[in-house]
């Protein structure tokens, strides 16, 4: 719900000044469009590079599963190139990325929000 919350907010906002008419209201929603952006991102989900499979205790944060995926996969390329490797070269419906796949989310699922 969050994510989507974001992403109208997000949108909203972009749109907004785009708009000649400022009332009361519509500051009122700015505002509170502004507050809901600010809140989620403060709510990030971190997880270590253990967690996602990987060698080294290195903490990998993200505001969306995606997120934290995208940068776990820009740290294994830093980090651990030869794991990058094996991964991209692994295709996606393959039975090692389909588990993989089926235990972040579970594990991004009960992972507590940053505080
Ligand atoms: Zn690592």
């Amino acid at each position: 719900m969050c994510i989507y919350l974001r992403e109208y907010a997000r949108n909203t906002a972009c749109v907004n000044p785009l708009l000649t008419e400022v009332g009361p209201l519509q500051l009122l929603r700015d505002v509170i469009i502004l507050l809901l952006i600010i809140t989620n991102d403060m709510y990030m989900k971190t997880m270590t590079c253990s967690q996602l499979g990987g060698p080294c205790e290195e903490k990998i944060s993200g505001n969306t599963a995606d997120e934290l995926m995208m940068n776990g996969m820009t740290h294994l390329e830093a980090a651990h190139p030869q794991m990058a490797a094996d991964v991209k070269a692994a295709p996606e419906d393959s039975p090692m990325m389909v588990e993989w796949s089926k235990k972040f989310k579970e594990d991004w699922a009960n992972t507590p929000e940053d505080k």
